[in-house]
Parts: structure tokens; C-alpha cells; sequence
């Protein structure tokens, strides 16, 4: 048998999905990977690039079909490469999303824990309330926007984004429309030259409101005011403008400087009844209909009562906690980045909380301060960033003896690390996997934990 190497071409089938949810296809004691390829696919194979010592392929052909295959909406999702997951049927989605769930805390030795059935969206299109695209400028001078295809630079042109907030691509038109008529170029990574780098548009779910961000790669651009005026006239749906700047050459979107260029420079919207104000740079769930579900069960889990003393660890804007403050005595949230602790406190002010308290420091380091003075702590929600939290959390937490903690997880494989490791001194009650990016594959979970 041939060595796999780039160019080889391969009959194979796909028996299973990969965590990045491309399909598993074997190669005598190897296997390799196959993007938008499902079990039961099968056909003819090419390999086409390495990567960490690990091989990828695409279809050639297929001779056989998953019976979860189906017809995209999307008709650049193989190009994209957002939606792995968009010619999968939802059903054999959400399904998947729970078997990773369980294969991950397999992994890590943790068997015969209930994991509830994945809860979905019931139309599980333009969820998105989050948006940010490049613009470019083809050979003839069209403006035009899209999404980087995985893993390179070039953009996919896109008009229409099925998993995006409806209202976003008409703006997005216009922004293209009106660039060209404004001679306003984009930008252009290479040669540097050009002044639109991306767009954001944040939309409200609950509120007619919608914050248009214009990345510049300088700080004035000819026509900056008329451009704006332009821009709500065609799009008075609109309710505020920033710019952002960021000269630097970089992958990260935003930059530090920003200048509000038209309304109040935030939009807000709510979660279970709580208010948020949101900002160009805050952290907010990009699924408004999904982390409505994911809080309540959240809090159904905490099953919080009057006298409870709640602290929220990686709280960001302070969202879980404020939706639990309304049940408990007190709360007491934890977050590093600064910005994100002065929206937290605002947020209270707003909604009138007075018995949530935010504080800008390392959980860990706060926890283990707080096990030091004796102070006891009810309920523990923590809700850390993709990479987990680590041994020395779990440690300050197996101190400060919270009576439940309730773990939400952006990422299945670094939950089931932690959980083993919490297990210790925790009973694991349940897991509740959440589909709060359909067509891709994010898992989302909520879980559980009792004191032994
Ligand atoms: N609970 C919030 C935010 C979750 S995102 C929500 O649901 O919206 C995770 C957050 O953890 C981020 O805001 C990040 O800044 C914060 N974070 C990361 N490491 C941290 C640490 N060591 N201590 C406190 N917060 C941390």
C-alpha cells in the first residue's frame, strides 16, 4: 500500500466525523480527513495538503451517499468552509453533537453520566447576530465582501450569509455600493494600500437597533462624514456608527482606538429579561434565541433559593449573574478584562440589581482568597473561555466548597479534562449539549456538579 502523500487519489468511505466535523475515511492503520464528506459517503478521494503530521483530502466523486446527506441552502458552503455541517441534515447534527459530547468524557475515563439529547433551534438559519466581513476589489473595480475561505486569505465572494442576521447583507450591499461611489478602497492585506478593512454589524433581537463598525486602516478618510450620512439615509434601520482603527499588520479584527461616528456608539438588547448594553468590543453570545435556552437551563441546574450566595467566574459583561440575581442573596462575579467588568457594573445600574458585585481580577486567584477569609459561596457558575479552566481553579474551588457548580462549555474536550479532575470531590449529575452554532461544529454544554 502507497504511503499517503499530497496528489494521492483514493477510494475510501467515511465511517465517522472528526471533532472539527470533517469525515473520518480509513487508510490501511491511518486515517485521514475529508471535508463535507458523512458517514456513508463514499467514493473516489484526493489528498491535498498536510497538516500537524496529519493528512486532509476532498471528493473527487461519490458512488455511495450518507442517508443524512442533503441539498445546501448555502451555494458557496463548500468554498467558505463556515458550515462544515451544512449538507448534514439537523437532526444527524444535533445527534452528532451529543456523541462527541460523550466520546470526549470517554476519553477522559468518565462513563454512565446522563447526557441529555442535544437541544436545537427550530429553524436553525440567520441566528447569527454577530457579523464581520472583509471587502475587496475585483480586476474591474467592484466592490465586493465575503468570507475568508478556511484557513487562507482569500475571500469567498458572498450576497447573501444563511446562518447571519436577515438584516445584515442589505447593509452590506449598500457598504459596497457606496464604496465605489465614494472611491473609498479597501483594504488590501499585501500591498497594504487601501482604507476599509472589515465591517462588524451587531443587531438587536429585541430591540429595532443595529451598530455598524467600519475597521479603517487609517485614522481620516476622504468623504468620512458624507459617507455616513449616505450610508443611514439608504439604511435608516441603522441606529449607531463607530469607527474602529487598526494600522497594524495583524489576523485580529479590531484595533484599540475607536470614535463613535454616528447615535450613541452602543445597541442594547436582553437575555431572560436582564438588559445588556453591548459595545463594538464587548463579549456577547452571537445566538440570542440559543443563550436565552442555555441560561435558563443554566439556572434550572443552580436551582438557585433566596439565601444562596452565587459566584460567577469568567462572568464577562456580567450576564449569568445578573440573570441569577434576581433568586439569590448575593452574587459575586469575576472577569479579567476591564472593559468587560465596567459594562458588567453599568448592566446592573440599568437594571437596578444592587445585590451583584464585579470585580476585575484572575477567578483563581480571587477564589483562593475568598477560601482563605472563610467567606462561603452557595453556587459556582463558571463559564471559561475554549481552553478550559485548569487544575489550579479546580483546586480553589475544591476550597472554597461551593454546594453545586454549574460548568457552561464552549468546548466539549476541555470540559470533559476539567470535569474529570472535579470529580474528585464532585459528583457529575447531568450534561445538557446546546446547538448554539447550527452548521458548524461548536458544541455548547451546561453541566451539573454536586458536592460528595
Ligand atoms: N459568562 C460570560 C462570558 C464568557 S466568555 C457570558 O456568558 O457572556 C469567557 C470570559 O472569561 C471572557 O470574558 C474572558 O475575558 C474571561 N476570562 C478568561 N480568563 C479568565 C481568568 N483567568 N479569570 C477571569 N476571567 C477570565
Amino acid at each position: 500500500m502507497e504511503p499517503l502523500r499530497i496528489g494521492l487519489t483514493i477510494h475510501g468511505k467515511c465511517k465517522s466525523l472528526s471533532y472539527e466535523g470533517k469525515g473520518v475515511v480509513a487508510y490501511g492503520d491511518d486515517v485521514f480527513y475529508v471535508e463535507g464528506m458523512f458517514p456513508g459517503d463514499e467514493g473516489e478521494l484526493c489528498i491535498i495538503y498536510k497538516r500537524g503530521g496529519e493528512f486532509f483530502g476532498e471528493i473527487k466523486k461519490l458512488d455511495a451517499i450518507s442517508p443524512n446527506r442533503i441539498q445546501p441552502r448555502c451555494k458557496i458552503c463548500r468554498a467558505c468552509g463556515g458550515c462544515c455541517f451544512q449538507q448534514l441534515d439537523y437532526p444527524a447534527q444535533l445527534e452528532w453533537k451529543r456523541d462527541f459530547v460523550i466520546s470526549q468524557l470517554r476519553h477522559f475515563g468518565i462513563d454512565g453520566i446522563e447526557v441529555l439529547p442535544t437541544i436545537g433551534m427550530d429553524d436553525p438559519y440567520h441566528y447569527r447576530n454577530k457579523i464581520q466581513v472583509p471587502f475587496a476589489k475585483d480586476r474591474k473595480g467592484k466592490v465586493y465582501y465575503g468570507f475568508y475561505k478556511t484557513g487562507t486569505h482569500v475571500i469567498v465572494p458572498t450576497d447573501i450569509c444563511h446562518i447571519e442576521d436577515k438584516r445584515a447583507y442589505h447593509i452590506l450591499n449598500e457598504i459596497s455600493k457606496l464604496l465605489e461611489s465614494f472611491h473609498i478602497d479597501p483594504y488590501q492585506e499585501d500591498s497594504r494600500y487601501g482604507v476599509l478593512r472589515h465591517v462588524l454589524i451587531r443587531t438587536s433581537f429585541y430591540k429595532p437597533q443595529i451598530m455598524v463598525v467600519l475597521v479603517t486602516n487609517v485614522d481620516v478618510f476622504p468623504s468620512r462624514n458624507n459617507f455616513v450620512k449616505a450610508l443611514i439615509k439608504r439604511c435608516p434601520e441603522i441606529t449607531t456608527v463607530v469607527q474602529n482603527i487598526n494600522p497594524r499588520q495583524t489576523n485580529v479584527i479590531l484595533g484599540e482606538r475607536e470614535r463613535v461616528l454616528y447615535g450613541k456608539g452602543f445597541i442594547e438588547d436582553s437575555l431572560c429579561g436582564v438588559e445588556f448594553k453591548i459595545s463594538a468590543k464587548s463579549f456577547y453570545q452571537t445566538n440570542p434565541v440559543m443563550t436565552e435556552k442555555l441560561y435558563k437551563t443554566a439556572m434550572d441546574f443552580a436551582n438557585l433559593t433566596e439565601n444562596d450566595i452565587v459566584f460567577d467566574a469568567y462572568s464577562g459583561i456580567g450576564t449569568i449573574g445578573l440573570i441569577a440575581s434576581k433568586n439569590v442573596k448575593e452574587v459575586i462575579s469575576v472577569e479579567l478584562v476591564k472593559e468587560a467588568v465596567r459594562d458588567a457594573v453599568n448592566n446592573a445600574k440599568v437594571n437596578h440589581v444592587t445585590n451583584f458585585l464585579a470585580y476585575c481580577d484572575d477567578a483563581t486567584k480571587f477564589m483562593v482568597n475568598m477560601a482563605r477569609e472563610h467567606r462561603p459561596v452557595d453556587v459556582l457558575f463558571m463559564d471559561p473561555p475554549r481552553k478550559g479552566s485548569d487544575d489550579k481553579f479546580i483546586e480553589a474551588t475544591f476550597r472554597l466548597k461551593p454546594k453545586r457548580v454549574v460548568y457552561v462549555s464552549c468546548n466539549p474536550s476541555t470540559l470533559a479534562r476539567d470535569l474529570k479532575k472535579l470529580s474528585e470531590r464532585y459528583r457529575i449529575e447531568k450534561l445538557q449539549p446546546f446547538d448554539m452554532f447550527p452548521h458548524t461544529s461548536h458544541v455548547e454544554t451546561v453541566c451539573l456538579l454536586t458536592k460528595k
